[in-house]
C-alpha cells in the first residue's frame, strides 16, 4: 500500500530526527544534514541519486520517455521544535512516486526536489533554496544575515558546500527542465478542513501579502490632569484602526475567498501607567487571494487610519515593510488535483493558502498546484502538529492519483 509506505517514511524520519520536544531539522545544520543521508539512502535503494544544485537544493532525477519532468517538492528542513509532516510530507510523498514509477518508464521524467531552508528559522530568509532556484533571490539581501549564536549565513553556507555568489546558478538548473509542473503536498497548518471535516483540500494559491507599520503621533500628556477631550492620545487612533482592520477583513472576505488582516504589534510610549500615550506604533500584515481585493483593503485601511488619526487630533505615518503578490495556481493542475481529491475523498474542497511555500516560488516558471492535508487543531510549527492517520492515508492516496493524472496527461 503506497500510502503506508510514507507513513512508515515519515515515521522513520521523525524518529531520527526528533526529540521529544519535535522535529529538530533546523536548515543547514547536523540533523538536517542526516534527515538528508537518510532520504539519499532510500533513494538509493531505487537505484537512483540525489544531486545538490548551487543553492543547496536535493535533486532526485527518474528519467522517462519524453521530453518533459513532472517534479514534486517539498523540504525537509523544520522549525527547532517542529511538527512531523510540515515539509517532510511533500519529499516522503515524492519518494513514494518515484517507487511507484521506478519499476516501468514513466511517459515523462519525474523529479524531486527537497528545497534547501524552506522555513528560514536560522537566518530569517525563508525559501531561500526555491527562491534561488526561481532567480528571485537577492544575494546582497542574504550576504550580512546572522544567526542567533552569531554565525554568519555565508559560512553556514559555505560548510555545506554552497557558495552565495553561485547560488544563482540553481536558476540556471531549473531554466533547463521542461516542466510540465510543479505539485506539492503539505499539512494545512490552519483549521479550516478540521472545520469542514475533509481530510484534503485544493490549494488556489498562495495569498498576497501587505505589509505595513503604521505610526501615530499625538502628545505625551499626565493622565490626571489632561481631560479627555483635550488629548492627544496616539494609542486610541491605533486601536480605532485596529477594530476597523477587522472590519475590512470581515467585509472583503466571501464564503469561498477568505482574507485576513492582523496587527500583531502595538508599541506605544512612553509606555508609562500614568502618561497619555503620545506615540503608537501598530504593523498591519493584510493578506488576500484576489489581488484588486488586496488593493482595496490596504487603500480602506489607509483611509481608517486617516480617519482614527483625525478623530483623535493625532498624526499618521505609513512604512512599507513587505509585500508579495497573490500566486494562483494552474488551471488545468486545479482541476487534476480537485478531480484526485474527488476520487478518493468524495468531496474536493477549495482554500488558500494562508503561508507561503516554495510552491509560490515556482508558479512564474510553470504549472504549479498544491494539496493540503488536514491539519488537527489547525497546529503545525510545533511537536502537537498531526494529521489523523486516516485523513493523512487518503490525502497521501489523493496526491499519488494526482501525481498519475499529471504524468499521464498528453502533453
Ligand atoms: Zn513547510
Amino acid at each position: 500500500m503506497p500510502a503506508h509506505h510514507v507513513l512508515a517514511d515519515l515515521r522513520e524520519l521523525a524518529e531520527r530526527t526528533s526529540t521529544p520536544e519535535g522535529a529538530q531539522r533546523l536548515a543547514w545544520g547536523p540533523v538536517w544534514r542526516d534527515a538528508r543521508l537518510w532520504f539519499a539512502a532510500k533513494v538509493a535503494e531505487l537505484g537512483l541519486r540525489v544531486t545538490t544544485d548551487a543553492a543547496g537544493n536535493n535533486w532526485v532525477l527518474l528519467p522517462g520517455g519524453g521530453p518533459e519532468t513532472v517534479i514534486i517538492g517539498g523540504h525537509l528542513d523544520s522549525v527547532p521544535n517542529g511538527g512531523w509532516l510540515d515539509g517532510a510530507l511533500g519529499v516522503t510523498v515524492g519518494l513514494e512516486a518515484l517507487r511507484m514509477f521506478a519499476t516501468r518508464r514513466p511517459p515523462v521524467s519525474i523529479a524531486v526536489v527537497d528545497w534547501a531552508d524552506e522555513e528560514g528559522a536560522r537566518f530569517g530568509r525563508s525559501l531561500l533554496g526555491s527562491s534561488a532556484a526561481s532567480g528571485s533571490l537577492k544575494v546582497e539581501d542574504i550576504r550580512g544575515l546572522v544567526d542567533r549564536d552569531g554565525t554568519r549565513l555565508v559560512d553556514a553556507l559555505s560548510e555545506n558546500g554552497v557558495d552565495v555568489d553561485r547560488m544563482l546558478d540553481a536558476h540556471a538548473a531549473l531554466k533547463n527542465i521542461s516542466a510540465r509542473g510543479y505539485l506539492e503536498l503539505h499539512i494545512e497548518q490552519g483549521p479550516v478542513l478540521e472545520k469542514m471535516n475533509r481530510s484534503t483540500g485544493v490549494v488556489l494559491g498562495t495569498f498576497g501579502v501587505e505589509r505595513h507599520m503604521i505610526r501615530f503621533v499625538g502628545q505625551a500628556a499626565h493622565s490626571g490632569s489632561t481631560p479627555i477631550a483635550m488629548r492627544r492620545d496616539a494609542f486610541l487612533a491605533a486601536a480605532q484602526t485596529a477594530l476597523e482592520c477587522r472590519e475590512i477583513a470581515r467585509r472583503h472576505s466571501t464564503p469561498d475567498a477568505g482574507v485576513v488582516c492582523t496587527v500583531g504589534v502595538v508599541k506605544a510610549e512612553p509606555g508609562i501607567v500614568t502618561a497619555v500615550p503620545g506615540v503608537c506604533e501598530i504593523s498591519l500584515d493584510q493578506r488576500a487571494l484576489n489581488a484588486e481585493v488586496l488593493a482595496r483593503m490596504l487603500a480602506d485601511a489607509r483611509t481608517a487610519s486617516e480617519q482614527a488619526a483625525s478623530a483623535n487630533n493625532v498624526s499618521v505615518e505609513w512604512r512599507d515593510l513587505w509585500r508579495i503578490e497573490p500566486r494562483l495556481f494552474d488551471p488545468r493542475l486545479l482541476q487534476l488535483c480537485e478531480e484526485a481529491v474527488r476520487e478518493v475523498t468524495g468531496d474536493a474542497p477549495k482554500l488558500p493558502s494562508g503561508p507561503l511555500h516554495d510552491a509560490a516560488e515556482m508558479v512564474p516558471h510553470m504549472p504549479v498546484v498544491m494539496m493540503f492535508a488536514y491539519s488537527s487543531n489547525g497546529l503545525s510549527h510545533c511537536k502537537e502538529e498531526d494529521t489523523p492517520e486516516p485523513h493523512l492515508l487518503q490525502t497521501i492516496d489523493a496526491f499519488l492519483r494526482l501525481v498519475e493524472k499529471t504524468v499521464d496527461l498528453s502533453a
